[in-house]
Protein backbone atom coordinates (compact mmCIF):
# COMPACT_ATOMS: atom_id res chain seq x y z
CA UNK A 1 0.00 0.00 0.00
CA UNK A 2 2.50 2.58 0.55
CA UNK A 3 5.32 3.66 -1.09
CA UNK A 4 8.40 5.08 0.53
CA UNK A 5 9.09 8.45 -1.85
CA UNK A 6 6.41 10.74 -3.04
CA UNK A 7 6.48 13.77 -4.59
CA UNK A 8 2.87 14.71 -3.40
CA UNK A 9 2.03 13.93 -0.64
CA UNK A 10 0.29 10.69 0.67
CA UNK A 11 -2.83 10.24 0.96
CA UNK A 12 -2.76 7.82 4.06
CA UNK A 13 -5.44 5.39 4.72
CA UNK A 14 -6.43 5.79 8.77
CA UNK A 15 -8.70 3.00 10.25
CA UNK A 16 -10.23 4.40 12.86
CA UNK A 17 -11.73 1.64 15.93
CA UNK A 18 -14.96 3.10 17.54
CA UNK A 19 -17.00 5.81 16.28
CA UNK A 20 -18.22 8.08 19.84
CA UNK A 21 -16.47 11.58 20.41
CA UNK A 22 -12.82 10.52 19.58
CA UNK A 23 -12.98 8.19 16.12
CA UNK A 24 -15.46 10.83 14.71
CA UNK A 25 -13.75 13.80 15.79
CA UNK A 26 -10.14 12.22 14.25
CA UNK A 27 -12.04 11.01 11.30
CA UNK A 28 -13.10 14.76 10.40
CA UNK A 29 -9.43 15.85 11.07
CA UNK A 30 -7.61 13.18 9.08
CA UNK A 31 -10.40 14.19 6.05
CA UNK A 32 -9.64 18.04 6.56
CA UNK A 33 -5.99 17.21 6.26
CA UNK A 34 -6.90 15.53 2.85
CA UNK A 35 -6.26 11.59 4.13
CA UNK A 36 -8.74 8.96 3.96
CA UNK A 37 -10.85 7.77 7.03
CA UNK A 38 -12.33 4.42 7.82
CA UNK A 39 -14.80 4.48 11.08
CA UNK A 40 -15.62 0.98 12.25
CA UNK A 41 -18.24 1.06 15.46
CA UNK A 42 -19.29 -1.96 17.28
CA UNK A 43 -22.68 -0.08 17.94
CA UNK A 44 -25.27 -0.94 15.53
CA UNK A 45 -26.75 2.78 15.41
CA UNK A 46 -25.30 6.34 14.20
CA UNK A 47 -25.36 7.50 17.96
CA UNK A 48 -27.24 5.79 21.43
CA UNK A 49 -31.26 6.57 21.51
CA UNK A 50 -30.83 7.11 25.34
CA UNK A 51 -28.10 9.25 26.51
CA UNK A 52 -27.59 11.84 29.40
CA UNK A 53 -25.73 15.21 28.86
CA UNK A 54 -22.67 16.57 28.36
CA UNK A 55 -20.58 19.61 28.84
CA UNK A 56 -18.78 21.32 26.30
CA UNK A 57 -16.02 23.71 27.23
CA UNK A 58 -14.65 26.72 25.30
CA UNK A 59 -11.74 24.68 23.95
CA UNK A 60 -14.17 21.93 22.17
CA UNK A 61 -16.76 24.75 20.74
CA UNK A 62 -13.71 27.04 19.43
CA UNK A 63 -12.55 24.38 16.68
CA UNK A 64 -16.14 23.76 15.75
CA UNK A 65 -16.17 27.38 15.00
CA UNK A 66 -13.31 27.40 13.50
CA UNK A 67 -14.38 24.58 11.11
CA UNK A 68 -17.26 26.31 10.20
CA UNK A 69 -20.04 24.89 12.04
CA UNK A 70 -21.70 27.17 14.77
CA UNK A 71 -24.94 27.42 13.76
CA UNK A 72 -25.37 24.00 13.55
CA UNK A 73 -24.13 23.66 16.73
CA UNK A 74 -26.28 25.95 18.58
CA UNK A 75 -29.14 23.98 17.36
CA UNK A 76 -28.30 21.18 19.75
CA UNK A 77 -26.40 22.83 22.45
CA UNK A 78 -27.55 25.46 24.61
CA UNK A 79 -25.05 28.30 26.30
CA UNK A 80 -23.67 28.26 29.58
CA UNK A 81 -24.22 30.89 31.71
CA UNK A 82 -23.55 30.15 35.15
CA UNK A 83 -22.78 27.42 37.77
CA UNK A 84 -24.22 27.68 41.50
CA UNK A 85 -22.53 25.88 44.46
CA UNK A 86 -25.07 24.64 46.95
CA UNK A 87 -24.65 22.12 49.91
CA UNK A 88 -26.66 18.66 49.22
CA UNK A 89 -28.72 17.88 52.82
CA UNK A 90 -29.89 22.00 53.26
CA UNK A 91 -29.26 23.34 49.62
CA UNK A 92 -27.54 26.52 51.07
CA UNK A 93 -25.95 27.96 48.41
CA UNK A 94 -22.23 29.03 49.01
CA UNK A 95 -21.61 30.63 46.11
CA UNK A 96 -21.57 30.69 42.10
CA UNK A 97 -18.94 31.54 39.13
CA UNK A 98 -20.42 33.80 36.36
CA UNK A 99 -18.47 33.06 32.96
CA UNK A 100 -17.38 36.61 32.09
CA UNK A 101 -17.68 37.78 28.57
CA UNK A 102 -14.05 38.55 28.87
CA UNK A 103 -12.88 34.99 28.85
CA UNK A 104 -15.07 33.46 26.63
CA UNK A 105 -14.13 35.85 24.20
CA UNK A 106 -10.46 35.17 24.96
CA UNK A 107 -11.19 31.44 24.47
CA UNK A 108 -12.76 32.05 21.49
CA UNK A 109 -15.62 29.97 22.30
CA UNK A 110 -18.55 29.18 23.77
CA UNK A 111 -19.26 27.23 27.43
CA UNK A 112 -22.25 24.66 25.95
CA UNK A 113 -24.25 21.60 27.47
CA UNK A 114 -25.89 18.99 25.10
CA UNK A 115 -27.32 15.61 24.94
CA UNK A 116 -24.14 13.00 24.64
CA UNK A 117 -26.64 11.76 21.85
CA UNK A 118 -26.97 14.33 20.13
CA UNK A 119 -23.40 15.67 19.88
CA UNK A 120 -22.22 12.40 18.40
CA UNK A 121 -25.18 12.99 15.79
CA UNK A 122 -23.78 15.96 15.05
CA UNK A 123 -20.45 14.96 14.58
CA UNK A 124 -21.43 11.94 12.54
CA UNK A 125 -23.00 14.33 10.06
CA UNK A 126 -19.89 16.08 9.88
CA UNK A 127 -17.68 13.14 9.09
CA UNK A 128 -20.31 11.90 6.97
CA UNK A 129 -20.17 15.08 4.67
CA UNK A 130 -16.52 15.42 4.59
CA UNK A 131 -16.81 11.60 3.07
CA UNK A 132 -15.15 9.74 6.09
CA UNK A 133 -16.34 6.00 5.62
CA UNK A 134 -18.40 5.10 8.65
CA UNK A 135 -19.14 1.22 9.17
CA UNK A 136 -21.65 0.79 11.78
CA UNK A 137 -22.11 -3.18 13.37
CA UNK A 138 -18.32 -3.64 12.66
CA UNK A 139 -16.62 -4.96 16.24
CA UNK A 140 -13.48 -5.17 16.05
CA UNK A 141 -11.86 -8.39 17.20
CA UNK A 142 -8.23 -8.44 15.70
CA UNK A 143 -5.59 -5.72 15.71
CA UNK A 144 -2.57 -7.20 13.52
CA UNK A 145 -0.07 -3.95 13.62
CA UNK A 146 2.50 -5.58 11.46
CA UNK A 147 0.52 -6.04 8.11
CA UNK A 148 -1.48 -3.06 9.38
CA UNK A 149 -4.73 -4.92 9.28
CA UNK A 150 -7.82 -4.93 11.43
CA UNK A 151 -10.55 -7.85 11.50
CA UNK A 152 -13.73 -7.13 12.28
CA UNK A 153 -16.06 -10.13 14.14
CA UNK A 154 -17.70 -10.81 10.89
CA UNK A 155 -14.60 -11.42 9.45
CA UNK A 156 -14.00 -8.31 7.29
CA UNK A 157 -10.81 -7.27 6.52
CA UNK A 158 -9.25 -3.34 6.50
CA UNK A 159 -5.83 -2.55 5.49
CA UNK A 160 -4.55 0.72 6.90
CA UNK A 161 -1.54 2.80 7.09
CA UNK A 162 -2.64 4.38 10.65
CA UNK A 163 -4.50 2.13 13.06
CA UNK A 164 -6.61 4.49 15.09
CA UNK A 165 -7.84 3.22 18.46
CA UNK A 166 -10.86 5.00 19.62
CA UNK A 167 -12.34 2.56 21.61
CA UNK A 168 -12.79 3.71 25.01
CA UNK A 169 -11.66 2.96 27.91
CA UNK A 170 -13.15 -0.71 27.73
CA UNK A 171 -11.76 -1.82 24.22
CA UNK A 172 -10.02 -4.22 22.22
CA UNK A 173 -6.82 -0.94 22.44
CA UNK A 174 -5.97 -0.61 25.54
CA UNK A 175 -5.21 -3.97 26.92
CA UNK A 176 -2.75 -4.14 23.92
CA UNK A 177 -0.84 -1.01 25.46
CA UNK A 178 -0.96 -2.56 28.69
CA UNK A 179 -2.67 -0.85 31.03
CA UNK A 180 -3.32 -1.48 34.03
CA UNK A 181 -6.36 -2.06 35.91
CA UNK A 182 -8.05 0.60 37.03
CA UNK A 183 -9.17 1.16 40.33
CA UNK A 184 -13.32 2.26 41.06
CA UNK A 185 -12.97 5.42 43.18
CA UNK A 186 -17.03 6.34 42.78
CA UNK A 187 -20.25 5.28 41.14
CA UNK A 188 -21.60 7.86 38.55
CA UNK A 189 -25.13 7.66 38.06
CA UNK A 190 -26.25 9.86 34.24
CA UNK A 191 -29.91 10.81 33.56
CA UNK A 192 -32.33 13.05 32.30
CA UNK A 193 -35.73 14.72 33.27
CA UNK A 194 -38.09 16.41 31.05
CA UNK A 195 -37.61 19.96 31.65
CA UNK A 196 -41.82 20.26 31.59
CA UNK A 197 -42.09 18.50 34.50
CA UNK A 198 -39.51 20.63 36.67
CA UNK A 199 -41.42 23.62 35.27
CA UNK A 200 -44.84 22.46 36.23
CA UNK A 201 -43.54 22.61 40.27
CA UNK A 202 -43.18 25.88 42.18
CA UNK A 203 -40.17 23.50 44.21
CA UNK A 204 -38.13 22.72 41.02
CA UNK A 205 -39.53 25.66 38.46
CA UNK A 206 -36.08 27.76 39.94
CA UNK A 207 -33.69 25.56 38.52
CA UNK A 208 -34.72 27.18 34.89
CA UNK A 209 -36.12 30.03 35.54
CA UNK A 210 -35.68 33.09 32.64
CA UNK A 211 -32.66 34.43 34.84
CA UNK A 212 -30.84 30.96 34.65
CA UNK A 213 -31.36 29.65 31.31
CA UNK A 214 -27.60 27.92 30.82
CA UNK A 215 -27.42 27.67 34.49
CA UNK A 216 -25.57 24.47 36.12
CA UNK A 217 -25.98 23.54 39.77
CA UNK A 218 -23.63 21.80 41.50
CA UNK A 219 -24.62 20.18 45.22
CA UNK A 220 -21.87 19.19 47.55
CA UNK A 221 -22.12 16.16 49.66
CA UNK A 222 -20.43 13.26 51.83
CA UNK A 223 -18.65 11.47 49.85
CA UNK A 224 -21.36 12.50 46.99
CA UNK A 225 -22.06 15.11 44.59
CA UNK A 226 -25.17 15.97 42.09
CA UNK A 227 -24.61 17.90 39.09
CA UNK A 228 -27.67 19.31 36.88
CA UNK A 229 -27.90 21.50 33.94
CA UNK A 230 -30.44 22.54 31.22
CA UNK A 231 -30.65 20.62 27.94
CA UNK A 232 -32.09 21.77 24.55
CA UNK A 233 -34.56 18.91 24.02
CA UNK A 234 -35.89 20.42 26.43
CA UNK A 235 -34.48 18.13 29.93
CA UNK A 236 -32.48 18.31 32.20
CA UNK A 237 -29.54 16.71 32.83
CA UNK A 238 -28.95 14.95 36.28
CA UNK A 239 -25.38 13.23 37.35
CA UNK A 240 -24.86 12.06 40.47
CA UNK A 241 -21.90 10.72 42.02
CA UNK A 242 -21.85 8.41 44.90
CA UNK A 243 -19.66 5.45 45.99
CA UNK A 244 -18.96 2.41 44.02
CA UNK A 245 -20.80 -0.59 44.54
CA UNK A 246 -19.50 -3.23 41.96
CA UNK A 247 -21.96 -3.61 40.21
CA UNK A 248 -22.41 -4.47 36.59
CA UNK A 249 -21.79 -0.70 34.71
CA UNK A 250 -21.17 1.31 31.25
CA UNK A 251 -22.24 3.35 29.15
CA UNK A 252 -25.07 0.40 27.38
CA UNK A 253 -26.46 -0.35 30.80
CA UNK A 254 -29.23 1.51 32.40
CA UNK A 255 -30.76 0.61 36.03
CA UNK A 256 -29.84 1.09 39.64
CA UNK A 257 -32.30 3.42 39.74
CA UNK A 258 -32.68 2.43 43.15
CA UNK A 259 -29.14 3.21 44.51
CA UNK A 260 -28.91 6.50 42.79
CA UNK A 261 -32.09 7.63 44.82
CA UNK A 262 -30.58 6.11 47.95
CA UNK A 263 -28.17 9.19 47.78
CA UNK A 264 -31.13 11.64 46.79
CA UNK A 265 -33.60 10.67 49.29
CA UNK A 266 -30.78 12.13 51.96
CA UNK A 267 -30.73 14.97 50.03
CA UNK A 268 -32.84 18.93 50.07
CA UNK A 269 -36.41 18.00 48.62
CA UNK A 270 -35.54 19.43 44.92
CA UNK A 271 -32.53 16.97 44.72
CA UNK A 272 -35.45 14.21 45.88
CA UNK A 273 -37.92 15.32 43.27
CA UNK A 274 -35.66 15.04 40.38
CA UNK A 275 -34.30 11.99 41.10
CA UNK A 276 -38.45 10.79 41.31
CA UNK A 277 -38.90 12.28 37.97
CA UNK A 278 -36.24 10.91 36.52
CA UNK A 279 -35.54 7.88 33.84
CA UNK A 280 -33.66 4.88 34.64
CA UNK A 281 -29.80 6.25 34.82
CA UNK A 282 -26.43 5.06 32.72
CA UNK A 283 -24.32 4.10 35.52
CA UNK A 284 -20.34 4.05 34.67
CA UNK A 285 -17.58 3.82 37.27
CA UNK A 286 -15.00 6.93 38.25
CA UNK A 287 -11.64 5.52 38.02
CA UNK A 288 -8.25 5.85 38.94
CA UNK A 289 -6.15 4.87 36.42
CA UNK A 290 -2.34 4.75 35.93
CA UNK A 291 -1.48 6.63 33.32
CA UNK A 292 -0.18 4.57 29.82
CA UNK A 293 3.47 5.47 29.36
CA UNK A 294 3.32 5.07 25.62
CA UNK A 295 0.38 6.27 23.13
CA UNK A 296 1.69 4.93 20.26
CA UNK A 297 2.59 1.20 19.91
CA UNK A 298 6.48 -0.34 19.12
CA UNK A 299 5.02 -2.90 16.62
CA UNK A 300 3.50 -0.46 14.04
CA UNK A 301 1.85 2.67 13.37
CA UNK A 302 -1.25 2.07 15.87
CA UNK A 303 -1.70 5.24 18.04
CA UNK A 304 -4.66 5.69 20.84
CA UNK A 305 -7.07 8.54 21.14
CA UNK A 306 -9.52 9.78 23.86
CA UNK A 307 -10.77 7.59 26.62
CA UNK A 308 -8.41 4.56 25.10
CA UNK A 309 -5.52 6.95 25.89
CA UNK A 310 -6.68 8.71 29.03
CA UNK A 311 -10.11 8.06 30.94
CA UNK A 312 -11.53 11.04 32.26
CA UNK A 313 -14.33 11.08 35.07
CA UNK A 314 -17.49 10.54 33.47
CA UNK A 315 -19.47 13.83 33.81
CA UNK A 316 -16.61 16.37 33.86
CA UNK A 317 -16.20 19.15 32.08
CA UNK A 318 -13.00 18.17 29.84
CA UNK A 319 -14.34 14.26 29.37
CA UNK A 320 -15.63 15.03 26.02
CA UNK A 321 -13.24 17.57 25.26
CA UNK A 322 -10.12 15.49 25.31
CA UNK A 323 -10.85 12.73 23.23
CA UNK A 324 -12.51 15.67 20.66
CA UNK A 325 -9.12 17.05 21.19
CA UNK A 326 -6.80 14.18 20.58
CA UNK A 327 -8.68 13.76 17.64
CA UNK A 328 -8.21 16.97 16.20
CA UNK A 329 -4.10 17.67 17.13
CA UNK A 330 -3.70 13.90 15.49
CA UNK A 331 -5.09 14.21 11.93
CA UNK A 332 -3.82 18.20 11.91
CA UNK A 333 -0.21 16.98 12.27
CA UNK A 334 -0.92 14.45 9.65
CA UNK A 335 -1.68 17.81 7.27
CA UNK A 336 2.07 18.39 7.12
CA UNK A 337 3.11 14.32 5.92
CA UNK A 338 4.86 14.05 3.01
CA UNK A 339 5.85 10.59 3.07
CA UNK A 340 4.47 7.54 4.36
CA UNK A 341 8.14 6.69 5.81
CA UNK A 342 7.41 9.71 8.49
CA UNK A 343 3.96 8.23 9.92
CA UNK A 344 5.77 7.00 13.20
CA UNK A 345 7.54 11.09 13.47
CA UNK A 346 4.30 12.47 13.01
CA UNK A 347 2.38 9.80 16.11
CA UNK A 348 5.30 10.02 18.45
CA UNK A 349 4.53 14.19 17.33
CA UNK A 350 1.31 13.76 19.12
CA UNK A 351 2.02 11.72 21.72
CA UNK A 352 4.51 14.61 23.04
CA UNK A 353 1.70 17.08 22.09
CA UNK A 354 -1.30 15.37 23.73
CA UNK A 355 -0.34 12.85 26.14
CA UNK A 356 0.82 15.28 29.68
CA UNK A 357 -2.00 17.59 28.75
CA UNK A 358 -4.27 14.68 29.02
CA UNK A 359 -2.80 13.63 31.93
CA UNK A 360 -3.18 17.24 33.53
CA UNK A 361 -7.14 17.13 32.71
CA UNK A 362 -7.50 13.61 34.39
CA UNK A 363 -6.15 15.10 37.47
CA UNK A 364 -7.40 18.11 37.40
CA UNK A 365 -11.21 16.27 36.60
CA UNK A 366 -10.54 13.82 39.29
CA UNK A 367 -9.78 16.30 41.97
CA UNK A 368 -12.53 18.83 41.49
CA UNK A 369 -14.75 15.86 41.53
CA UNK A 370 -13.29 14.75 44.76
CA UNK A 371 -13.70 18.31 46.51
CA UNK A 372 -17.49 18.22 45.45
CA UNK A 373 -17.80 14.87 47.38
CA UNK A 374 -15.34 15.62 50.92
CA UNK A 375 -15.74 13.98 53.64
CA UNK A 376 -17.10 16.30 56.81
CA UNK A 377 -14.09 17.12 58.59
CA UNK A 378 -12.70 18.50 55.13
CA UNK A 379 -15.90 19.96 54.29
CA UNK A 380 -16.66 22.29 57.11
CA UNK A 381 -13.64 24.16 55.97
CA UNK A 382 -14.03 24.04 52.37
CA UNK A 383 -17.56 25.79 53.02
CA UNK A 384 -16.44 28.35 54.88
CA UNK A 385 -14.52 29.69 52.56
CA UNK A 386 -16.65 29.27 49.89
CA UNK A 387 -19.23 30.73 51.80
CA UNK A 388 -17.04 33.98 53.04
CA UNK A 389 -16.45 34.64 49.53
CA UNK A 390 -19.94 33.76 47.85
CA UNK A 391 -21.06 36.67 50.38
CA UNK A 392 -18.85 39.03 48.53
CA UNK A 393 -20.21 38.12 45.35
CA UNK A 394 -17.32 37.12 43.95
CA UNK A 395 -16.27 34.74 41.27
CA UNK A 396 -16.22 31.77 42.74
CA UNK A 397 -13.35 29.72 40.79
CA UNK A 398 -11.06 32.98 41.01
CA UNK A 399 -10.62 32.37 44.62
CA UNK A 400 -7.32 32.28 46.16
CA UNK A 401 -7.92 29.40 48.67
CA UNK A 402 -5.58 29.44 52.20
CA UNK A 403 -3.08 26.83 52.44
CA UNK A 404 -4.27 23.12 52.41
CA UNK A 405 -8.10 23.65 54.16
CA UNK A 406 -8.77 21.02 52.08
CA UNK A 407 -6.24 19.11 49.80
CA UNK A 408 -7.87 19.99 46.93
CA UNK A 409 -6.97 23.73 46.41
CA UNK A 410 -5.96 22.70 42.81
CA UNK A 411 -9.82 22.71 42.39
CA UNK A 412 -10.22 26.54 42.54
CA UNK A 413 -7.03 27.63 40.85
CA UNK A 414 -7.85 29.97 38.06
CA UNK A 415 -5.01 29.54 35.98
CA UNK A 416 -5.95 26.00 35.24
CA UNK A 417 -8.86 26.60 33.92
CA UNK A 418 -7.79 29.56 31.86
CA UNK A 419 -5.02 27.29 30.66
CA UNK A 420 -7.76 24.37 29.63
CA UNK A 421 -10.65 26.72 27.92
CA UNK A 422 -7.74 28.85 26.05
CA UNK A 423 -6.14 25.76 24.28
CA UNK A 424 -6.34 25.22 20.60
CA UNK A 425 -5.71 21.76 19.45
CA UNK A 426 -5.17 22.71 15.84
CA UNK A 427 -3.18 25.58 17.06
CA UNK A 428 -1.26 23.11 18.91
CA UNK A 429 -0.67 20.63 16.06
CA UNK A 430 0.59 23.86 14.11
CA UNK A 431 3.19 24.95 16.98
CA UNK A 432 5.10 21.71 17.08
CA UNK A 433 5.37 21.70 13.06
CA UNK A 434 6.50 25.39 13.36
CA UNK A 435 9.20 24.30 16.33
CA UNK A 436 9.91 20.82 15.67
CA UNK A 437 8.57 19.13 12.73
CA UNK A 438 9.97 22.01 10.35
CA UNK A 439 13.18 20.60 11.04
CA UNK A 440 12.52 17.23 11.21
CA UNK A 441 11.62 17.30 7.85
CA UNK A 442 14.53 19.45 6.56
CA UNK A 443 17.20 16.92 7.87
CA UNK A 444 16.31 13.83 6.73
CA UNK A 445 19.67 12.30 6.70
CA UNK A 446 21.23 15.25 9.09
CA UNK A 447 21.88 15.56 12.60
CA UNK A 448 19.35 18.17 14.01
CA UNK A 449 19.08 19.37 17.90
CA UNK A 450 15.55 18.22 18.31
CA UNK A 451 14.71 16.10 21.59
CA UNK A 452 12.10 14.13 19.49
CA UNK A 453 14.39 13.46 16.61
CA UNK A 454 16.36 11.25 19.32
CA UNK A 455 12.23 9.91 20.29
CA UNK A 456 11.85 9.25 16.63
CA UNK A 457 15.02 7.56 16.03
CA UNK A 458 15.35 5.22 18.89
CA UNK A 459 11.56 3.90 18.40
CA UNK A 460 12.43 3.54 15.06
CA UNK A 461 14.97 1.52 15.73
CA UNK A 462 13.42 -0.40 18.42
C1 LIG B 1 -22.85 4.67 24.25
C2 LIG B 1 -22.21 5.79 25.04
C3 LIG B 1 -23.01 6.74 25.68
C4 LIG B 1 -22.42 7.75 26.43
N1 LIG B 1 -23.21 8.65 27.07
C5 LIG B 1 -22.66 9.59 27.84
C6 LIG B 1 -23.47 10.50 28.57
O1 LIG B 1 -24.69 10.47 28.48
N2 LIG B 1 -22.88 11.42 29.37
C7 LIG B 1 -21.52 11.46 29.49
O2 LIG B 1 -21.02 12.27 30.26
N3 LIG B 1 -20.72 10.63 28.81
C8 LIG B 1 -21.26 9.70 28.00
N4 LIG B 1 -20.46 8.82 27.32
C9 LIG B 1 -19.02 8.90 27.53
C10 LIG B 1 -18.30 9.96 26.73
O3 LIG B 1 -18.91 10.35 25.56
C11 LIG B 1 -16.94 9.45 26.34
O4 LIG B 1 -16.42 8.65 27.31
C12 LIG B 1 -15.94 10.50 26.05
O5 LIG B 1 -16.48 11.47 25.23
C13 LIG B 1 -14.73 9.87 25.38
O6 LIG B 1 -15.04 9.46 24.09
P1 LIG B 1 -14.20 8.36 23.32
O7 LIG B 1 -14.64 8.47 21.91
O8 LIG B 1 -12.76 8.49 23.60
O9 LIG B 1 -14.61 6.98 23.96
P2 LIG B 1 -16.02 6.29 24.09
O10 LIG B 1 -17.07 7.29 24.24
O11 LIG B 1 -15.87 5.28 25.15
O12 LIG B 1 -16.24 5.59 22.68
C14 LIG B 1 -15.64 4.39 22.29
C15 LIG B 1 -16.42 3.83 21.13
O13 LIG B 1 -15.75 2.69 20.64
C16 LIG B 1 -16.70 1.67 20.39
N5 LIG B 1 -15.99 0.37 20.50
C17 LIG B 1 -15.50 -0.20 21.62
N6 LIG B 1 -14.90 -1.37 21.32
C18 LIG B 1 -15.00 -1.53 19.98
C19 LIG B 1 -14.59 -2.54 19.06
N7 LIG B 1 -13.91 -3.63 19.49
N8 LIG B 1 -14.86 -2.37 17.75
C20 LIG B 1 -15.54 -1.27 17.30
N9 LIG B 1 -15.97 -0.29 18.13
C21 LIG B 1 -15.70 -0.41 19.44
C22 LIG B 1 -17.78 1.87 21.45
O14 LIG B 1 -19.01 1.32 21.06
C23 LIG B 1 -17.83 3.40 21.53
O15 LIG B 1 -18.77 3.94 20.65
C24 LIG B 1 -21.01 7.81 26.55
C25 LIG B 1 -20.21 6.88 25.90
C26 LIG B 1 -20.79 5.87 25.16
C27 LIG B 1 -19.89 4.84 24.50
Amino acid sequence: MSSTESSSPPSIRVVIIGGNVGGLASAISFRRSGHQAVVLECRDSIAPEVTGGIRLPPNITKIIYQWGYEELLRRVAVKSSAIDLRLMDTGEKLGGHVWEEQLIRDARGDFMFTHHGDFVRFLHDIAEDMGAELHYSAKVVDVNMEDKIVTLEDGRVFEADVIVGADGADGISRPLFEAEEPEPLLNFYSTTIPMARILSDPLTADLHNENKAGLCAAWFGDGVAVLGWPLMKPEYALCVYGPPVGDQTGWLHQGKKDRMMEILNKAEPRLRKLGEWAREPHVVTVNKTIPLEEWFHDDGPYALVGHAAQPLAAGSIQEAATAFEDGVALGRIFSRIKNYDQISTYLIAYEEIRRDRDIRAYEKELEDIQFMCLPPQYAAARDNVLREKGKDGRNIFELEIPDDPTESEAWVAWEKIVDQFAYNAEEAADDWWHKTGKTIQASQGGVVDAPLLQIVVAKTHH
